[in-house]
């Protein structure tokens, strides 16, 4: 393994084995990594924050790979330099996530200037999460100036990508009726950008009536932002159409909200959060590891779950261990 230092001059270089070894160094669990992690990390921050940072999201079968293959295709070929992480806490897909990726999306991967990172296996989502996060540093110190965060779990994993991009889109199908295909609403208050994609054939006059009836549940919903209101497009990602349409958006969103300041705002914000975070995953996980907790844990798990002990009265108990 190579030392920070070289990995930093790899970077900087423009080596892309160098950027691949240290997103493996961020993603490592091992104690001596995370210090070598950190001090690249620390070395490259100056050469991060120029991208802009894109999360997409949506429901297992709605199109995102495919979307993403067409949409990272027109980026890279307007002149920019395109980077796809993703977020898969569940890491149930089947087979290696490195081949998983790049055959999901084959002709983005041959690009010159795009880089697609296999998603990380994870458990935790945190974990995850933090991993990612660093990766995305990473790719901006080395020059990605778009970065394309894919959520791949369904759930939780939405927020945590919400939480560390600036513009989440949430891709959708034309699906019938009016029930919205069930997309949270939760979900929907993230989304800066909602896409209807396979708005082609047979789809073609549903995704329109979706586009509207999408249109209208935002309309319900208070806005995120003072300078942009969250808006409805339709593609055709097997087609290709619609897509730049979706960039033009993206751009006209990074202008505003870098107008407006809140970009600045919402980007320093996020920042503090997860310091935070850091400082919660690793409370939690030394708390795990001490071995005068660890040997409460199961016992009160099976008190808790048995309705003896009260959640909170518990939790006092594995804390008091912990400082004692
Ligand atoms: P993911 O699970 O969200 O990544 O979805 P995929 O990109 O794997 O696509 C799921 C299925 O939808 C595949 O069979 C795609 O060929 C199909 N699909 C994706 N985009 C479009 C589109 O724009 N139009 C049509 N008709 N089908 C699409």
């Amino acid at each position: 393994m190579s030392t920070a230092e070289d990995l930093v001059e790899g970077i900087h270089d423009g080596d892309r084995r160098a950027l691949a070894r240290a997103i493996t160094l961020a993603e490592s669990t091992r104690p001596d990594h995370r210090g070598d992690a950190e001090a690249v990390l620390a070395a490259v921050l100056g050469d991060t924050g120029h991208s802009v940072r894109m999360g997409i999201s949506g429901s297992p079968g709605v199109g995102k790979s495919t979307f993403i293959e067409a949409f990272g295709l027109h980026v890279a070929d307007q002149g920019h330099r395109v980077a796809v992480l993703a977020v898969d806490p569940s890491s149930t897909r089947t087979g290696g996530s490195i081949l998983g990726d790049k055959t999901r999306m084959s002709e983005l991967a041959r690009h010159p200037d795009v880089f697609i990172r296999p998603s990380p296996g994870g458990t935790q989502l945190g974990g995850v999460a933090r991993r990612t996060r660093e990766a995305m540093l990473l790719c901006e110190a080395f020059g990605f100036d778009v970065v394309l965060v894919e959520t791949i779990g369904v759930g939780q994993s939405e927020v945590a990508v919400a939480d560390m991009v600036d513009l989440f889109c949430l891709l959708v199908a034309p699906g019938g009726g009016d029930e919205l295909q069930g997309v949270k609403r939760g979900i929907m208050e993230l989304a800066d950008l909602v896409v209807v994609n396979k708005a082609d054939g047979d789809l073609a006059a549903a995704a329109g009536r979706a586009q509207s009836d999408y249109a209208n549940a935002l309309h319900l919903l208070r806005p995120r932002w003072r300078a942009w209101t969250t808006s409805v497009l339709a593609c055709s990602s097997l087609e290709g159409r619609g897509v730049a349409e979706v960039w033009a958006q993206v751009e006209h969103f990074r202008e505003a909200v870098d107008r407006s300041q809140e970009l600045a705002t919402a980007r320093a914000a996020q920042a503090v959060a997860w310091m935070w975070s850091e400082v919660h995953d690793t409370l939690v996980d030394s708390l795990r590891q001490d071995p005068r907790v660890a040997e409460l844990i199961a016992p009160l798990e099976a008190e808790v779950s048995a309705g003896r002990v009260t959640p909170a009265v518990a939790a006092r108990r594995l804390l008091a261990a912990f400082r004692s």
